[in-house]
């Protein structure tokens, strides 16, 4: 599920930052790396960075819906 294999680590290509990362989550069936994780956890509560963030992250589950 994470990529991972006998022969190596596979990195991930991640949908928040648009690079590709060895760690991370499934988010809603896309890679979250760690950095982007910590990312959403540090922006809880509110903090100047929150709009960027915000508009990230709603591309982000966009992205995602189309796929739907
Ligand atoms: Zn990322």
């Amino acid at each position: 599920m994470f990529g991972n294999n006998t022969i190596g680590v596979n990195f991930m290509y991640c949908a928040f930052c648009n690079s590709f990362k060895e760690k991370g989550i499934w988010l809603l069936g896309r890679f979250l790396c760690r950095e982007c994780e910590k990312e959403l956890t540090k922006i809880l509560p509110v903090n100047p960075a929150y709009p960027f963030i915000v508009k990230r992250f709603r591309n982000f589950f966009l992205k995602q819906k189309q796929l739907w």
